[in-house]
């Protein structure tokens, strides 16, 4: 960003404001009739503040402080953390999404931009599985996808069931007539993702802060500062909430009801001693039967995320172990589609909540009361892959730079609720 579209953005996020002197920084706006402080404004500010290092997050504030903000990144448990929707080993990024074209637009730009920061951070990130959707039946859902693959030259191939058992053995095919593969498509890294960029953010001189973070002071129509578990409070002219799964704890009045955050748990499977068919390159990312999985990728095991009954969980409270039904039923589905695999023990297992909106877009949209900050989730179960492009939609926009707006509805914070 130009100095002078800063200038801009200052001036327009702090109309009828005075400034804040800052130690080493920027000064910055406040409210000309500031309430008294409730504890000393000692964490220092920041032109924008960003709540929550997940993939929504960290991206938003990454690319931020790449225009030139002084921004900081606050999160209570660190980026990627095991409580975050965004924790974990690994996402799947996928282009399959029927008529939702922008998705699968967004994920061709993504993967590119993806090979560009492993390569500008040093470190593999992105493994291109390739990606196999297996199924008896053909969809409405893979009508549109086959058509927005055509009309983007997306590459994927029909594979009839012979071919299927000759070309991957490992699965049992007697109960799939087809699959629809996408050669291109592949897996991320997870926590390790958000840590890369929460490290990009601070190398470029961002300030990543470790705290519970809750709604400070107002003045009229505009939030002032929020307020940090450690004490102190910081001040800002636009606040950003990548909250997740969280969102309905931070803003009740506005997000309960439009977000639901369902327990999901996931398993990693021991492949057997040196057979090599269930490893990447060897076999791709695949889904079936109402559940998905890849392959094993550095020997962390054959991954399995299956989807049960609707339990609704509390991202803070809920235990991170299996419960028996869990490990039963997962056993079962190992055991009906991966007959190597009946007998391997779970090596590893993470358990999680997803963060789901009422139609599984994004929610990238202002509150209806602060009109300086901003909520951004909603990732629905499909939100990692998503979150380069997200991340730079979201940091133009909350600077009045809205560089698309045929989005904003898509993204907005829709009538109606669970
Ligand atoms: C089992 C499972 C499988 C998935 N598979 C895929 C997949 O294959 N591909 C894909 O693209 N997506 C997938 N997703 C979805 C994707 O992981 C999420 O949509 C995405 O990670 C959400 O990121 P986020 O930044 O919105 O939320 P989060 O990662 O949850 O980040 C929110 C952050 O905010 C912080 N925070 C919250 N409240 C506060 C507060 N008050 N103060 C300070 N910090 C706060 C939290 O600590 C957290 O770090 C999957 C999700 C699940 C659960």
């Amino acid at each position: 960003m130009t100095p002078l579209d800063r200038r801009t953005f200052l001036k327009a996020a702090g109309g009828g404001v005075g400034t804040l002197a800052l130690a080493g920084e920027t000064a910055i706006a406040a409210t000309s009739a500031p309430q008294p402080a409730r504890q000393p404004v000692g964490a220092g500010n920041s032109e924008i503040v960003v709540v929550g290092a997940g993939a929504f997050g960290g991206w938003t504030a990454l690319y931020l402080r790449e225009m030139g903000f002084t921004v900081t990144l606050v999160d209570q448990y660190g980026p990627g953390n095991s409580r975050a929707t965004s924790g974990g080993e690994s996402r799947q990024i996928r282009a399959g999404y029927g008529e939702r074209e922008i998705y699968t637009r967004w994920v061709l730009q993504a993967l590119e931009r993806w090979k560009t920061r492993e390569a500008e951070w040093g470190r593999k990130l992105l493994f291109e599985t390739g990606q196999i959707t297996l199924t008896s039946e053909w969809t409405k859902e893979l009508t549109d996808t086959r058509h927005v693959f055509d009309k983007l030259g997306v590459k994927y191939e029909l594979v009839k069931h012979d071919d299927l058992a000759r070309r991957f053995p490992q699965i049992s095919t007697e109960r799939v007539d087809f699959g629809m593969y996408t050669p291109s498509t592949g897996v991320l890294k997870a926590r390790e993702g958000c840590v890369a960029v929460a490290q990009a953010f601070e190398k470029k001189g961002g300030r990543f802060l470790t705290a519970r973070t809750e709604l400070g002071r107002r003045s009229g129509q505009t939030l002032q500062d929020v307020a940090l578990s450690t004490g102190r409070s910081l001040a800002a002219q636009t606040f950003v909430f990548a909250c997740g799964p969280w969102l309905p704890k931070v803003f009740p009045a506005v997000m309960t009801k439009k977000l639901l955050t369902p327990r999901r748990v996931v398993f990693f499977y021991g492949t057997p001693p040196g057979d090599e068919r269930f490893t990447y390159p060897n076999f791709p990312t695949w889904s079936v039967d109402n559940a998905y999985g890849f392959p094993s990728i550095e020997g962390k095991g054959f991954k399995v995320v299956p989807t049960f009954e609707r339990e609704i969980v509390d991202p803070d409270t809920q235990e991170h172990t299996l419960t028996a039904d869990e490990l039963r039923k997962g056993r079962a589905f190992a055991a009906k589609w991966f007959p190597a695999l009946a007998g391997q023990p779970i090596v590893e297992s993470k358990v999680c909540q997803r963060e789901d909106s009422i139609d599984e877009h994004f929610i990238v949209t202002r509150h209806p009361e602060l009109s300086n900050v901003w909520l951004v989730g909603g990732g629905s179960g499909h939100g990692y892959k998503h979150g380069i492009m997200l991340g730079e939609y979201v940091a133009n926009r909350v600077v009045g730079k809205d560089l698309h707006p045929e989005l904003t509805a898509t993204f907005a914070l829709k009538d109606g609720t669970f």
